[in-house]
């Protein structure tokens, strides 16, 4: 079957492309199964100099990668660039972490225990619409420099930067076979690869609901699985904040990518006493983001992914936001910056938008705000703002989610590992964290006594 893709921005078709199904999955495991004994023969200062040559590859490809992803997803240029560049430094990363992953050598009666580090045979990659090839890179990245070899399975509505990775992948002189990309349906090829006997893990980025159904699959074969998910994150702005700069970066902490971010500070959490005070400031700071042509320089924002998307995300917002933007007239799947006062018992403080919405809930003191802050099934990221160095340390410890800001609005880093509290998910992506994800520990005893 032929998929259409489509340009979100204009809402016309830029590519066509086979839809694989569960015969071409198959077939995807098994040309992964057959590269694995090589690939994971390969010296690991080899492997390394393969990545490095992709890193490179990825770099000198930079402006024609980050225009497909702009183009696909609907990102504003500049961003799109910035995301590519996280993928070359992702490959460079584990390029040079491949041999400092080391096993201990223990000391045990009657000899000497070590460990090592095996890679765990073929993985499936399962990755959402709305940082594809990034989302990809920080799996790929760990998965082969660890020795396994990969079937990547991108979202169907933006499969085009992981086939064009693809052939970068094997002009980098990695083997055919270490790397499958398989274009089709989650629910067809994604959910074939989460059964298949043969996979050895998936590591999976996407909804939660989605989530709970690759763990279940996943436990016929007792797989593997990482699972990052969908986030409903809080930006906490105490009184004795740099309120105008709390302000000034708040807007982008939920509308960057168009609010489709599992990251996206989307509950903003302001202490009482400056509440007005800092309101008047937000509303100021998010009609300055600029929501436009993505293939524009000066764009900040973009369109949502899909109609079905901005429907969903309307469904969200009555008829009276505190604030709403303008959006360009015509074709495009175009959603307005929004800002709505909330409970954090409404709906829309408790489920994941994941567009350009955000609720602004007051709270009482420090107590309360950690409250707020932590009643949500969700853990995955957030930001204080404070200029009290204990209190942050403070707050950073009692809230229950895997990533956090401190008087900045984002804390994604490649050195730094990523990954949820609670339904956010579990395992770690980037950061020296990610390789035991896509390893196991193998404890040998040798006797030194006869
Ligand atoms: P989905 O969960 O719908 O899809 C994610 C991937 O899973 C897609 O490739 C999809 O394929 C595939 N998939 C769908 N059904 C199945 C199935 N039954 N078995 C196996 N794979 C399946 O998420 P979205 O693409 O809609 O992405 C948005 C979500 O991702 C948000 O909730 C967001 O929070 C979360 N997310 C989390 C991140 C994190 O790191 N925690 C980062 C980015 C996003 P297809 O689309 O082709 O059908």
């Amino acid at each position: 079957m032929t998929l259409t893709v489509l340009n979100p921005a204009t809402e016309e078709p830029i590519a066509e492309l086979e839809q694989a199904g569960v015969e071409e999955a198959d077939a995807a495991v098994s040309r992964a199964k057959e590269a694995y004994p090589a690939w994971r023969a390969v010296a690991p200062a080899d492997r390394a100099r393969l990545l490095r040559r992709l890193a490179v590859l990825v770099e000198e490809h930079g402006e024609e990668l980050a225009g497909i992803e702009s183009r696909n997803v609907g990102k504003p240029i500049s961003g799109a660039r910035g995301e590519v560049g996280m993928v070359s430094q992702v490959f460079h990363f584990y390029a040079g972490a491949i041999d400092k992953h080391y096993g201990d050598t223990i000391p045990v009666a009657g000899g000497v225990a070590a460990t090592f580090r095996e890679p765990l045979g073929v993985v499936g990659l399962i990755v959402p619409w709305n940082f594809p090839l990034n989302i990809a890179s920080w799996k790929l990245g760990p998965a082969l420099a660890c020795g396994n070899t990969v079937v990547l399975k991108p979202a169907e509505l933006t499969p085009l930067s992981a086939t064009r990775l693809a052939d970068l992948v094997l002009e980098a002189g990695i083997p055919e076979g270490v790397v499958n990309v398989l274009v089709g349906k989650g629910s067809v090829v994604g959910q074939r690869l989460v059964e298949h006997p043969d996979v050895a893990k998936i590591g999976f980025t996407g909804s939660t609901e989605v989530g709970r159904l690759v763990m279940q699959g996943a436990a016929g074969t007792i797989k593997r699985v990482t699972l990052e998910l969908g986030g409903k994150s809080a930006n906490v702005v105490f009184s004795d904040a740099d309120l105008e700069k709390a302000a000034a970066s708040a807007p982008y902490a939920v509308f960057d990518n168009a609010g489709q971010d599992c990251c996206a500070r989307s509950r903003i959490l302001v202490e009482r006493s400056a509440y007005d005070r800092f309101l008047g400031l937000l509303v100021e700071a998010t009609k300055g983001v600029k929501v436009g042509d993505p293939a524009d320089e000066s764009t900040e924002m973009g369109p949502l992914i899909s109609a079905a998307h901005r429907e969903q995300v309307a469904s969200f917002v009555e008829d009276d936001p505190l604030y709403r933007g303008d959006v360009p007239a015509g074709a495009g799947f175009w959603y307005p910056c929004t800002l709505v006062e909330a409970t954090n018992d409404d709906r829309i403080a408790r489920e994941e938008v994941f567009g350009p919405v955000a609720a602004v809930i007051p709270f009482e003191d420090e107590a309360d705000a950690i409250r707020i802050a932590n009643d949500t099934p969700y853990g995955l990221s957030g930001s204080i703002w404070t200029r009290d160095g204990a209190r942050a340390l403070r707050v950073s410890r009692a809230l229950e989610t895997g990533v956090l800001s401190i008087n900045a609005n984002t804390s994604v880093r490649v050195q730094t590992p990523f990954g949820g509290f609670k339904q956010s998910g579990f395992g770690r992506e980037l950061g020296m964290q990610a390789l035991d994800g896509y390893s196991e520990v193998k404890s040998v005893f040798v006797a030194t006594e006869g």
